[in-house]
């Protein structure tokens, strides 16, 4: 189920690569949007959703900038977390109409079913903070390995 959603989204953004929402929703490399920068994609692997390669292969980009740089993305993860726990309460309490308690259950039941995924996300957004797509690395390397 998981791989046909990543399926799906890979599809949708396509077109995209270079732009920054092709690699915060795919996890890859901020710089050449090339391959993935977890070591596992299936972010339901627990032991390694946050697992990272140290480097990208094709580019040489060097994803922990500085030690502890992915501290930063707790902040981001506050974030998203609103997001998706706002959306848990827009459909349990005012789409489906189903009361405060069921609004609160689904909101805690969100926010832990989906924690994996708003780990990566956070991360991959605060790595594109800093990081810029370059069409140059991701031809380069594109060429190197043609
Ligand atoms: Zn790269």
């Amino acid at each position: 189920m998981f791989n046909f959603y990543g399926a799906k989204i890979r599809q949708l953004l396509m077109f995209r690569k270079g732009n920054k929402l092709y690699s915060i929703f795919t996890g890859t490399c901020p710089k050449c949007h090339q391959e993935s920068m977890y070591s596992n994609k299936n972010p339901y692997i627990l032991s390694e959703t946050l697992k990272m390669h140290e480097r990208c292969s094709h580019c040489q980009t060097k994803y922990k900038i500085e030690p502890s740089f992915f501290y930063g993305s707790m902040y981001v993860s506050y974030g998203v977390g609103i997001a998706f726990a706002v959306a848990a309460f827009v459909i349990s309490y005012v789409i489906f109409n189903g009361g405060r308690n069921v609004a609160f259950l689904s909101i805690v039941l969100t926010l832990i079913f989906f924690l994996p995924i708003i780990l990566r996300l956070s991360r991959n957004i605060w790595i594109n903070m800093f990081m810029h797509y370059s069409k140059d690395l991701a031809e380069k390397s594109k060429s190197e390995n043609a």
